[in-house]
């Protein structure tokens, strides 16, 4: 991993998990998905607020390791004002950067504080904290609003 992303991943994951961002319950929200990651313990509720086909607010409520509360954190502040085929682009991006499939250097723009994340795929374990929040989210805007489980 680069030194500049090395430096990013701890400024990124030390400020959103001491201060995450949209950390809250967010009444009246159109879709709540909850997302739970069983090998860490990392167990979040998701509140997506829709306008047509853009996502006009995110908030999250929950506990887990520093890594999946600052992943959701960084996760909520990017998709606002987002529409939902972005967020999916951004998701399947973020999935590819994390289990290594794509190297985060040719994408570093589109990525934004995303980059941070991209050392997570040196340890195998914690990707599944990583991504929590994004599987969580997809399942949210795409799917059945069962819970979403990494196991
Ligand atoms: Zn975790």
């Amino acid at each position: 991993m680069m030194d500049d992303l090395r430096d990013l991943y701890q400024q990124v994951i030390l400020d959103h998990n001491k201060n995450p961002r949209n950390f809250r319950v967010m009444d009246a929200a159109d879709v709540t998905q909850e997302g739970y990651n069983p090998l860490c313990g990392d167990h979040y509720t998701f509140y997506v607020k829709l306008d047509g086909d853009v996502i006009s607010d995110v908030s999250f409520e929950g506990s887990g390791c520093a890594i999946s509360k600052a992943s959701s954190s960084v996760m909520s502040a990017l998709l606002k004002g987002k529409t939902k085929a972005e967020a999916e682009k951004l998701f399947t991006l973020f999935h590819d950067v994390v289990t290594g499939a794509v190297s985060p250097e040719e994408h570093l723009e589109e990525l934004g504080k995303l980059a941070a994340f991209a050392g997570v795929c040196e340890f195998p374990a914690r990707v599944k904290c990583a991504t929590l929040a994004w599987h969580t989210m997809h399942e949210a805007l795409e799917g059945s609003g069962a819970p979403v489980s990494t196991e």
